[in-house]
């Protein structure tokens, strides 16, 4: 469900990592009730309609909840519960938080591109 689980690119990842590259969030589109569904869903969840169409979400969010994990360095990570504008949950870092954000709190997308793997979906804080 997580980024985590689509790290790896395949035949039905990478059209997602390719948006990711090109800057956008992609997520699932049912053809049949237009209902928004996860990157990873096979089949709509409200129809079960196997006709999904990848489109960009808006790349604004809000906190469902998140936990803060202090780092050895000093550092905090930040892992957020998501529910993007179009209704899907995705996990992701929040990058920029020095705390976890309390739910309902604003996001936006940003994307992480590591030095080495597929680039990774993150959220900052909207102010
Ligand atoms: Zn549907």
């Amino acid at each position: 469900m997580t980024a985590d689980t689509i790290a790896r690119r395949d035949t039905a990842s990478a059209a997602w990592f390719d948006g990711l590259r090109a800057g956008s969030l992609l997520i699932r589109r049912c053809d049949a009730c237009g209902h928004h569904c996860r990157p990873d869903a096979k089949a709509c969840t409200a129809c079960e309609s196997r006709s999904l169409r990848w489109v960009e979400a808006l790349g604004t969010a809000r906190v469902v909840a998140a936990v803060s994990t202090p780092g050895r360095t000093g550092s905090t990570t930040v892992q957020a519960l998501v529910e993007l504008t179009e209704g899907p949950w995705l996990l992701a870092p929040v990058v920029g938080a020095a705390s976890a954000p309390r739910p309902r709190t604003a996001l936006l997308l940003t994307i992480l591109r590591p030095d080495q793997g597929e680039p990774i979906p993150a959220f900052t804080v909207l102010a």
